[in-house]
């Protein structure tokens, strides 16, 4: 059983660290980074990239693609409720202050 992934950014391989480095002198190689698996990092983008900028690559590559799993073709819309109550600051001064509530469409 294997406890890690292989860092899933396009171009990790490529980055100019030490910890990449592997094999013998006259046959070194940059190798793509082992993401630990971790319950820390169970699902988070952590549990397949090395690093934000891993990532950042992954996402910039093929946004196209993680895009057409879910579309969106229209607007989404959050029903609410704008209340103004007057209230008072820190220094005892009252201001009209606007609260944004949800209103809830599920009956419950
Ligand atoms: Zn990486």
């Amino acid at each position: 059983m294997s406890n890690f992934v292989w860092c899933h950014g396009p171009s990790c391989h490529k980055s100019h660290t030490q910890d990449r480095i592997r094999g013998v002198k006259g046959s070194k190689v940059l190798r793509t980074k082992k993401v630990p698996v971790t319950e820390y990092h169970r699902n988070t983008m952590y549990s397949y990239f090395c690093s934000q900028g891993c990532y950042n690559d992954f996402a910039n590559k093929y946004v196209r693609e993680v895009i057409a799993i879910a579309p969106r073709t229209e607007a989404l819309e959050t029903p609410i409720e704008v209340v103004k109550e007057q209230a008072r600051d820190w220094s005892g001064r009252d201001y009209m202050e606007t609260r944004i509530l949800t209103v809830d469409t599920n009956g419950g």
